[in-house]
C-alpha cells in the first residue's frame, strides 16, 4: 500500500488547550459522572439545539435505543425495520426480546418503504424503527400516518442524523423517540456517547431511570436497570465539539459538494441526492454503482486500497444475513436492500479533507470507469 493512506473517516477534535480547559473543572470539583455540571451543561444547549427539552444524553447510541425501547415498554413483540444499516439497529432490537421484522427500502432514498410497512403488519406489531441513513430522512410523514392507523411506536435510528433540519423544523421531534450517536466518527461527536429526544417527558424520565440502575433520587429501585450514563469527561468533549459544529458540517459540505461535482452526469454512478427542504449535515458520501459503470464494487474497493483510499463497503452486509440472524426471522424479501448493499460504497469524507484529497479520490474512482 502507498505510504500515504486516505480513511474513509476521521473524527474531528478541537483544539487541544479547549479541551483541557473544559477538563480543568473536574480537577476543581472531583466530579466525574452521575449528571455532573459538564454533563447538564451539554444536555441544556443539546435540547435548545434540536429544539426539544425532553432530551438526554447517554454512554453511546447503542445503549440509548436499546434504552429506547424498553422505556416505551417494549418487550415482546414485532418491529419493523430495515436491515440495511448498521449492526446495532437490529442488535438493540433483538437484545431487548423484540422481534425484527425486515422491510425493504425505498430505492432512492435507500430509507424504510413506507409502501412496503403495512403488509408486515400483524397483531404482534408493536413498533416501526426506521434509520435515517447516511442522514436521509424517513418519510416521516406516511410513517407517521401508518403508526397511527395501527396504533404502533415509532422509533428513529438517527444515528447519522444529529443537527438535521426539515423545512426549518429539527428532525429531533420525529416519533416516539429518536437515537442520535456522538461516536467519534459521526458528525459530532463525544469520543462515545449519544442521546435519545422524546416526543413525551414521561418516557424520558422512564428511560432516565433506566439509564441509572433504575434509581432516581430516594426512590426504591422497582425494576432491573443498567449503567449508560455519560460521564463529565465525554460530556467536556461534547462541549467543545458542539461549538465547532458548524465548521464541521461546512467543512464536509465543500467535500460533499466537490464529490457531487466530479461525480455529476458519470454513467453507472448514482449519488445521494438530499430532498430539498432538509439542511443535512453531509455525514456520509455513499456511491451506487449502477449498470453502466464498468468495475464492480468489490474490484473498486480493491482498486482503491491499491491507491491507499480506504473506501467502505457500507452497509454490506445486510443485518438480516449476519451469521446471528439469518434464517432465525424467516426469510425476508428485501431485494432492493439486497442490491444496493452488493453496489454502494462509502467514499472518504470528514471534516478537514482536502479538496486535493477528493480529487485524487474522484480520479481513482473515475479511472475504473469501463
Ligand atoms: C453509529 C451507529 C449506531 C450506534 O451508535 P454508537 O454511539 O456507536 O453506539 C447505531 N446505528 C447506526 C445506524 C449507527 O451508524
Amino acid at each position: 500500500m502507498p505510504s500515504t493512506v486516505i480513511p474513509v473517516t476521521r473524527p474531528f477534535l478541537p483544539p487541544f488547550e479547549e479541551y483541557v480547559d473544559e477538563l480543568r473543572e473536574l480537577w476543581e470539583t472531583h466530579i466525574l459522572t452521575n449528571q455532573g455540571p459538564k454533563y447538564l451543561e451539554l444536555e441544556k444547549l443539546i435540547q435548545r439545539f434540536l429544539e426539544n427539552d425532553n432530551v438526554a444524553l447517554f454512554a453511546n447510541g447503542h445503549l440509548a435505543l436499546q434504552i429506547a425501547f424498553r422505556g416505551l415498554g417494549l418487550t415482546e413483540g414485532e418491529v419493523i425495520t430495515t436491515p440495511y444499516t448498521f449492526a446495532s439497529t437490529t442488535h438493540a432490537i433483538v437484545e431487548c426480546g423484540l422481534t425484527p421484522v425486515f422491510c425493504d427500502i425505498d430505492e432512492r432514498t435507500m430509507t424504510i418503504d413506507p409502501e412496503k410497512i403495512e403488509a408486515l403488519v400483524t397483531d404482534r406489531t408493536k413498533a416501526i424503527c426506521g434509520v435515517h441513513v447516511y442522514g436521509m430522512p424517513c418519510d416521516f410523514e406516511r410513517i407517521e400516518a401508518l403508526s397511527r392507523r395501527h396504533s404502533l411506536r415509532v422509533v428513529y435510528d438517527a444515528a447519522h442524523a444529529f443537527g438535521e433540519r426539515y423545512a426549518g423544523e429539527s428532525i429531533a421531534s420525529w416519533g416516539d423517540i429518536s437515537m442520535f450517536s456522538f461516536h467519534a466518527t459521526k458528525a459530532f461527536h463525544s469520543v462515545e456517547g449519544g442521546c435519545l429526544s422524546f416526543s413525551d417527558g414521561a418516557v424520558c424520565e422512564a428511560a432516565c431511570k433506566i439509564r441509572q440502575f433504575g434509581i432516581i433520587g430516594d426512590e426504591p429501585v422497582g425494576f432491573v436497570g443498567t449503567n449508560a450514563k455519560m460521564t463529565e469527561v465525554h460530556a467536556a468533549m461534547g462541549l467543545c465539539n458542539l461549538r465547532h459544529f458548524k465548521e464541521i458540517v461546512t467543512s464536509r459540505q465543500k467535500a460533499f459538494e466537490r464529490y457531487q461535482e466530479r461525480f455529476e452526469g458519470v454513467r453507472g454512478l448514482r449519488t445521494l441526492s438530499y430532498p430539498e427542504k432538509l439542511e443535512p449535515n453531509y455525514s456520509y458520501f455513499p456511491i451506487i454503482l449502477e449498470n453502466g459503470f464498468g468495475a464492480n464494487r468489490d474490484a473498486l474497493v480493491d482498486f482503491l486500497k491499491r491507491d491507499g483510499i480506504l473506501a467502505r463497503k457500507y452497509f454490506y452486509p445486510l443485518t438480516s444475513s449476519f451469521p446471528c440472524y439469518a434464517r432465525r426471522f424467516g426469510s425476508p424479501s428485501t431485494p432492493i436492500a439486497n442490491r444496493i448493499s452488493q453496489n454502494v460504497l462509502c467514499l472518504p469524507l470528514y471534516a478537514g479533507i482536502s479538496l486535493h484529497e477528493v480529487d485524487m479520490i474522484s480520479n481513482a474512482v473515475l479511472s475504473h470507469r469501463s
